[in-house]
């Protein structure tokens, strides 16, 4: 029995509805699909009937967007409540600013005399985390660039036209939240932030888990993650990051989870469910 616990849909920046990608996940005999679009709640009510329409596990996640020492890091919670209030208003400030970020982006294209709309962006990215790779689309339907590499390349990358630096809450806070609401802290693809140096700080934060195994960690990686995970006394996670066909060719079925691992998430999240209903008892 196997797991991928790190899904995106188009209720972040991925492309498959949910019906879509557990249809997909079925077909590669998954067991158990976990959603983690970023910065949102959304689509887990709707992931959750689809995956039990296909007769699959679901667990409901979100991949939370932070930093640590000025490094951008993505920390995916598991199995957290997702009717927690205070999780459901820190990540509406959050799609906020995601909103105002568009427009941001939108005004300095305008600048540089691209003719784009910020309601362009939200209606294609139809969802309330729109981000860059939406603009991208958005120039791209426009005839205002040629691909998408082309609108990342002249307008969005770092230090270009319509470049706007993203706000991030802290490491320590993200798993803060999703602690409070009851969920399991991990860090998503170590290696490809190399901020392995950040990790004893947010171990001792209260991170439960290591994204060992991803799309784009080779074996090497993934032992070097292992054996750190092993080190810190961390969960072992893994999922393929599969945004649908946004990033080339999907990659759902890339990274096969042994299922024990989901079954030690499901204990830890049963520990921290008993502290956050502790935190939350009127004492
Ligand atoms: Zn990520
Ligand atoms: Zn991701």
């Amino acid at each position: 029995m196997f797991a991928d616990l790190h899904l995106h849909t188009c209720f972040s920046d991925g492309t498959y509805t949910p019906e879509e990608l557990a249809s997909h996940g079925r077909r590669y005999g998954f067991a158990a699909l976990a959603l983690t679009d970023h910065d949102t709640l959304e689509g887990c009510a709707r992931m959750g009937g689809a995956c039990e329409a296909a007769g699959m596990e679901f667990i409901a996640g979100t991949e939370l967007t932070a930093e640590q020492d000025g490094n951008e890091l993505h920390i995916l919670g598991y199995l957290i409540d997702t009717q927690d209030p205070k999780l459901l208003e820190e990540i509406g400030r959050f799609q906020a600013v995601r909103q105002n970020r568009i427009r941001e982006m939108v005004a300095r294209l305008n600048q540089v005399h691209v003719p784009l709309k910020a309601e362009t962006v939200f209606a294609l990215a139809n969802c309330r985390s729109p981000g860059r790779p939406h603009v991208a689309r958005a120039l791209v339907q426009a005839g205002l660039c040629s691909s998408l590499d082309e609108a990342f390349e002249r307008f969005l990358k770092k230090n270009r036209p319509a470049w706007v630096p993203k706000f991030k809450m802290s490491a320590a806070k993200a798993i803060d939240l999703i602690h409070h609401s009851g969920g399991v802290a991990v860090m998503a693809h170590p290696g490809l932030n190399r901020a392995d140096e950040a990790i004893p700080g947010m171990v001792e934060a209260g991170l439960d888990g290591l994204e060992c195994f991803h799309t784009k960690h080779s074996t090497a990686t993934a032992e070097h993650y292992l054996e750190m995970a092993d080190r810190f006394h961390l969960l072992v996670t893994g999922g393929s990051d599969c945004h649908g066909m946004n990033k080339g060719k999907p990659l759902i079925g890339t990274v096969k989870l042994p299922y024990e691992h989901v079954t030690r998430l499901k204990a830890k999240a049963a520990e921290r469910k008993a502290e956050a209903a502790t935190m939350h008892s009127p004492s």
